[in-house]
């Protein structure tokens, strides 16, 4: 089977960042809206959010289903995730520039104003849908090191991601290095 050529795209890589950032937020206990608003925020919404304690929990059940995806063995796995996940939430595929405010591009929620915990879970799934295509791999992981929970997403080309930081990555080889050492 011939690998793709397509690169992942910059546009694509900040989607599939901000798809971790909330994953890993609304993963918290103590996530709130205002904390939701600051990530959507960080990643370039500017429009009033108005995010609703109703839309945190929408999120949070979302971002429940979507480690689905982050913790499937394999590239099968990841894909069977996220049909399951679009055949229950998703609608057609269309074009948007939110009335002209934004470059055009593709949703796959019922309408420009959907609820936030719709869009999130649809969007994630369309972002994870290309990486994993582009890269014919699972479309990230969840974090190895010890104690930690957090998703990533691995765009890279080279051997699979294992951590979801620099910090993480060298936090388990420290501890490995002790370990071998005792
Ligand atoms: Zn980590």
């Amino acid at each position: 089977m011939p690998m793709p050529n397509a690169i992942i795209g910059h546009a694509v890589r900040g989607l599939a960042r901000r798809t971790t950032d909330l994953v890993n937020l609304l993963s918290r206990d103590d996530a709130d809206a205002a904390a939701v608003d600051a990530v959507l925020r960080a990643h370039g919404e500017t429009d009033p959010l108005d995010v609703s304690s109703a839309d945190v929990a929408a999120m949070r059940a979302a971002a429940l289903r979507l480690r689905a995806v982050f913790t499937a063995p394999d590239t099968g796995a990841a894909a069977d995730s996220l049909n399951t996940l679009l055949a229950r939430s998703a609608h057609p595929p269309r074009l948007t520039s939110h009335g002209g405010t934004t470059h055009w591009h593709v949703h796959v929620d019922g309408h420009d104003d959907a609820p936030l915990g719709e869009w999130f879970l649809t969007s994630a799934c369309l972002t994870l849908s290309l990486v994993l295509t582009d890269r014919q791999r699972p479309p990230g992981g969840v974090c190895a090191a010890a104690g930690c929970e957090r998703v990533f997403v691995d765009t890279g080309s080279g051997s699979p991601r294992r951590y979801c930081s620099q910090r993480c990555a060298t936090r388990s080889r420290v501890a490995a290095h002790r370990r071998s050492r005792a």
